[in-house]
């Protein structure tokens, strides 16, 4: 039987990834007493968070995620004071499409309405100022100046360091096995049982599992994706002063195509579809799992034809999971029995970028404290009309 701990926690946060390490850190920010569990020992790279790279941008179609962004962009900076640590690197982000597409006008729009810095190209000009990029006639180019690259897995050790040091523990190589709902909540690992006044689940594609025995199930897809590398036929043609980009070519592809210019692996580009194929995360890289070429042979056509300076086929191929959710968009909300249980998940392949504002408002959540933001797109409710029986 797993020994009983004797401290009572504010909170119990389940999953180190970004977006439980960044409700952790606002947990002891705020000197409350907070447990961080993670099932595997750290680092790792089995869910979502790790690797070196993340795109970070104001460009939305959604003006909430740009007006969120505010206070990230601030947060990231204040990371990077407190530890000492470059987390953001400024390259800029070049929205590719067609300028009458729905969502191209209303990256722009947001863009225009948020008072965000860009600059717009019709398709002569995106070819002259970026002669490595090949697009077919007709699609212009919007550049947002403030994006960039956040350096992930530096910003994991950063926030995990800082917790330990502003008082928090984390307990990792502990798996969550159980869930006694209640005040207090009590929390069972493969070795402990703890107790805290709430608890928050950040557990990323395991969400589901979690919640299983909780009484619901969120509709959330679990994708395997392929993260892709390719070379510069030229070293330095897509470097430095190469932007990140996002493609939006719904004529040729559903889901976008995004880019980080060479520089984690020198050489190599990182091109990726914002799409995969459903798998469980406990069999991300099982021998059996389905080898998924669909998406790779999008890239590679993509690649021949647009990126003429980058070998066609990848140099290396990584895995990382999205959690889906039906709209794309976050969950941010209490488990809709238990209030004192907070969900955080869905993040659907572009929550890195937002975690410091999710952490705090799952803080939030969690504390009962007033929200710094709305939550309404985030409610579970919102998809009670597609699986009443298990919301
Ligand atoms: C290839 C790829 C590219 C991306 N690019 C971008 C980008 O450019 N910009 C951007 O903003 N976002 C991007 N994202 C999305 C972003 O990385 C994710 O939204 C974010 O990392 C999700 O974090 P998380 O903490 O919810 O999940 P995770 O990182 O998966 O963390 C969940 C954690 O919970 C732990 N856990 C689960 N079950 C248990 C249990 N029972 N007990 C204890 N621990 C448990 C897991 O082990 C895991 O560590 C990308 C994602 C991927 C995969």
């Amino acid at each position: 039987m797993a020994k009983t701990h004797a401290e009572l926690y504010d909170a119990i946060v389940v999953g180190a990834g970004i977006q439980g390490c960044f409700t952790t850190y606002h947990f002891t920010k705020n000197k409350r007493k907070v447990l961080l569990l993670e099932q595997f020992f750290l680092p790792h790279s089995r869910g979502s968070s790790h690797g070196q790279s993340r795109i970070i941008r104001r460009t939305y179609c959604e003006d909430f995620y740009t007006k969120m962004m505010e206070e990230c962009y601030q947060m990231w900076a204040q990371l990077e004071n407190e530890s000492g640590t470059e987390l953001y690197r400024q390259t800029g982000l070049l929205i590719l499409g067609r300028k009458e597409e729905e969502e191209f006008c209303a990256f722009q729009d947001t863009l225009s309405k948020e008072c965000v810095e860009h600059k717009c190209f019709e398709s002569e000009e995106l070819k002259r100022c970026f002669p490595n990029i090949q697009l077919p006639s007709g699609q212009a180019g919007i550049l947002e100046l403030s994006a960039g690259v956040l350096c992930a897995d530096k910003a994991l050790k950063v926030l995990q360091d800082l917790i330990r040091q502003l008082g928090g523990v984390i307990h990792d190589g502990e798996k969550v096995v159980e869930i006694k709902p209640g005040f207090p909540v009590t929390v069972t690992t493969t070795t402990r049982t703890y107790q805290a006044k709430s608890l928050v689940i950040t557990a990323g594609p395991w969400t589901n599992k979690l919640l299983l025995p909780l009484g619901i199930q969120l509709p959330l897809q679990t994708l395997r994706i392929n993260v892709c590398y390719w070379k510069e036929k030229v070293p330095g043609s897509y470097g430095e002063n190469f932007p990140c980009f996002l493609g939006v070519f719904p004529h040729l592809m559903p889901h976008h195509i995004y880019g980080v210019p060479a520089r984690e692996y020198p050489g190599l580009v990182k091109v990726s579809y914002h799409y995969g194929n459903q798998a469980d995360p406990d069999e991300r890289d099982c021998p059996s799992a389905p080898p998924e070429v669909a998406d790779v042979q999008i890239l590679s056509s993509f690649v021949r034809d647009c990126f003429p300076g980058l070998q066609p086929r990848p140099a290396i191929i990584e895995h990382c999971m999205y959690t889906k959710s039906p709209d794309g968009n976050f969950i941010l909300d209490r488990h809709p029995k238990h209030a004192n249980i907070i969900i955080g998940a869905g993040f659907s392949g572009h929550g890195f970028k937002l975690s410091p504002v999710v952490g705090k408002l799952l803080y939030e959540l969690s504390m009962g404290s007033a929200l710094s933001y709305d939550l309404t797109p985030f409610q579970i409710k919102r998809f009670q009309h597609l699986n009443k029986a298990s919301l």
